[in-house]
């Protein structure tokens, strides 16, 4: 018997609901597997924990959770803390640090599900996005100056390094490779930001020549979002920097129906450090603790991880029970315009488990 230790993070707000749904499915899994088991910590690490001690995670959480396979991570964020402190203090205390600089997001419409792009089907809309996560716009870079008076000035400086870039672009070609179309778009600013983004052009031309059986094309960020709405069914594989690709990731989520379903893997490629795994959505306090939480997106990052952790026969079988769980629509959440609940999706995709090959 495989046994994998996954750390537990559920965070704040829905990200509660929806890991204990996905750690329900994910036992579901592996008992009907039968060749492996999962051992969960639970780690109750976020905004709760930062009332009381002034910090989102241990001083030595990382060193808690280093020997782990992987992390199921739900949401960190709070009405009482500031954003940036919550996100700063958890979440990327973790994907820093750990070295995930690839974060990899699918979108695809999946069955029963409406995109808001009329006419738009699951044929036309099968995308995954590689936001580069170490670095950029979020390297933390900056400073802020004579704070409170009328000189009062600020910076945040997007640091992109020559390695970062490379092996970000070189992720991203590989992984084109694997998916029929072998079709990568490079997307940057390199326009009007003419330093890091023409280096991110000159870097994507030269890793291109690594890879001939690919077909890469390079998009600014602004018309790539036209494009992402008016030609969906010309993009494939994406590449793009830490803001952009958070910006371009939620617009392709809302594409492929709701920020409820996205998944993402956050991957240290190399193996040295765990992957983490969550949903794109936040904690969403509007619908915290009323049961409605759409735990799709958990449900998806879970195949996600079980392909990480190569267990290929249930990842694609986790896949299937969910594509069946949304082609019917007594399961839609109240974000996909049904009536139905966490503990109702999360039953049916466990039925489903249970009754896939
Ligand atoms: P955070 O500050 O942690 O990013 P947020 O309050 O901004 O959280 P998001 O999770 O980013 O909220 O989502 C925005 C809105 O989308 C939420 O307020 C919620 O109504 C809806 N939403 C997000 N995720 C889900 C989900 N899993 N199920 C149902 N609705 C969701
Ligand atoms: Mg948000």
């Amino acid at each position: 018997m495989r046994t994998y230790k996954i750390a537990a993070i559920p965070g704040d707000g829905i990200g509660t609901e929806v890991v204990s749904a996905g750690i329900e499915v994910l036992n579901a899994l592996a008992m009907r597997d039968g060749n492996f088991e999962f051992s969960f910590d639970h780690f109750d690490w976020g905004g709760e924990l930062y009332k009381k001690t002034g910090r989102m995670m241990p001083e030595d959480g990382r060193d808690q959770i280093r020997d782990h396979d992987a992390i199921l991570f739900g949401s960190a964020g709070h009405p009482e803390i500031p954003d940036h402190i919550t996100l700063w203090g958890l979440r990327l205390n973790i994907c820093q640090p750990f070295d995930q600089y690839a974060n990899v997001r699918p979108t695809r419409i999946l069955p029963g599900i409406k995109s808001p792009l009329r006419g738009v089907t699951e044929k036309e809309l099968d995308w995954v996005i590689i936001r580069e996560n170490s670095e950029g716009e979020y390297a933390g870079v900056g400073g802020r100056v004579h704070q409170g008076s009328p000189l009062e000035a600020a910076t945040d400086v997007a640091m992109f390094t020559r390695p970062g870039v490379e092996r970000i672009i070189r992720f991203g070609f590989k992984l084109a490779q694997s998916r029929p179309a072998k079709h990568l778009t490079v997307v940057t600013k390199s326009n009007a930001q003419r330093h890091a983004m023409v280096m991110w052009d000159e870097i994507a031309a030269e890793v291109a020549k690594e890879f001939p059986g690919v077909t890469w094309d390079k998009m600014l960020v602004d018309a790539m979002t036209v494009r992402m709405v008016m030609q969906p069914e010309s993009l494939d594989t994406i590449v793009a920097t830490n803001l952009h690709a958070d910006i371009l990731s939620d617009l392709a989520a809302a594409l492929a129906g709701s920020l409820g379903i996205a998944p993402t893997a956050n991957l240290n490629p190399e193996r040295n450090f765990p992957s983490m795994f969550e949903p794109i959505h936040g904690s969403a306090f509007d619908i915290t603790g009323k049961g409605v939480a759409n735990p799709i997106g958990t449900f998806w990052t879970a195949v996600m991880m079980c392909e990480h952790l190569g267990e290929n026969d249930a990842a694609n079988r986790l896949m299937k029970a969910v594509e069946r769980v949304t082609a019917d629509e007594r399961f839609h959440t109240p974000d996909l315009g049904g009536k139905a609940r966490t503990a109702d999706v999360t039953a049916a995709v466990i039925d489903a488990i249970q009754g896939e090959n």
